[in-house]
């Protein structure tokens, strides 16, 4: 069976795998990075990469797909920009090329993984289909007609930073107020619980394990009961039907799959979130949109990645779903 090496790159973590055609993962490797220069990134893929290719057998395999943070040149696999290595016009994909000697392709690392999710995962068998990653941000990317929305400059499917509280908002990373991103993410449903503490002077949610205080603890307590936690948890959820209801919006999706930390919630999110969106959705024929929990999880970013390189690159035409 045909095979590739699908990379994922972030701002902390490098992880490279063989995955065949069917989408299954042969052999995986990992690293951290804790120097995010390019040279040390370089060296840290080098790294993953190398025992990758050993065991794929080089003969047999189509070449290597890297899904990275930022915005990328798809033709030549420069990095255009990327806010979280601080890079302008870093030449990732020449650099690979050179050093494996193997065809390279690079794509934005969200855009990878909603390819995955929808060749292999929930989105399987639609045509029109939304991934959102709620992690520490929330990456996304749209499938319209059965082909990627790529965009002019390859930007498009930058749902995180549409701005759905630009006056009353938390401040994004990118600079904006109320980005999406900043209200509903992991890290979202987080600043809403320091937002409503003063609202539970007699709550510990918050003190209780500040060194290991995530969203899922957040989460974790809602779903217990815990007043605090329930009252982030409704501002959260009202800030993420927002956001879900203007996709709907724009794309009218067959489905919308949601991953990332928060959504191991599984149905406690989804229906929590489903009238608000419902709600919110004025022109589009309501209930048309399913609203499903993702299932490939962090793999999705390694598959997509690799079936990116078995297809050729990321172009529409590579990646529509046989009928
Ligand atoms: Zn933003």
């Amino acid at each position: 069976m045909r095979k590739a090496i699908g990379v994922d790159l972030g701002g902390s973590h490098a992880s490279a795998a063989v995955v065949q055609e069917d989408g299954k993962i042969v052999s995986q490797y990992e690293q951290d990075i804790v120097d995010r220069s390019f040279d040390a990134v370089i060296a840290a893929l080098e790294n993953v990469i190398r025992p990758a290719i050993r065991d794929g057998k080089e003969n047999e395999l189509a070449g290597i797909g890297v899904g990275s943070p930022g915005n990328i040149d798809l033709t030549t696999g420069t990095v255009i920009y990327s806010p979280n290595f601080l890079w302008q016009n870093i030449p990732l994909g020449p650099r690979l090329r050179q050093l494996f000697q193997l065809p390279v392709h690079v794509a934005n690392d969200a855009r990878c993984a909603t390819l995955g999710e929808y060749t292999f995962g929930m989105g399987k068998g639609t045509k029109d289909f939304v991934l959102l990653t709620l992690g520490t941000g929330i990456g996304g990317g749209i499938v319209a007609g059965g082909s990627l929305v790529i965009g002019n400059r390859a930007g498009a499917g930058e749902i995180g930073h549409h701005q759905i509280r630009p006056t009353d908002g938390f401040i994004c990373g990118c600079g904006k107020i109320g980005c999406f991103e900043a209200q509903a993410s992991g890290t979202g449903l987080l600043r809403h619980a320091f937002a409503v503490a003063p609202s539970f002077p007699k709550s510990t949610l918050l003190v209780k394990s500040p060194d290991k205080l995530g969203s899922k603890a957040i989460r974790r307590a809602a779903q217990a009961g815990d007043a605090h936690a329930l009252a982030a948890w409704k501002n959260f959820i009202g800030d993420l039907a927002i956001g879900l209801a203007n996709i709907v919006t724009f794309v009218n999706p067959e489905m919308i799959a949601l991953g990332g930390g928060v959504s191991s919630a599984g149905d406690f999110m989804i229906g929590a979130v489903l009238p608000g969106m419902d709600e919110l959705t004025t022109m589009v024929p309501r209930g048309t949109t399913r609203l499903v929990i993702a299932n490939l999880g962090n793999d999705a970013g390694l598959v997509g990645a690799a079936t990116m390189a078995l297809r050729g690159g990321i172009t529409p035409a590579s990646w529509q779903n046989s009928p």
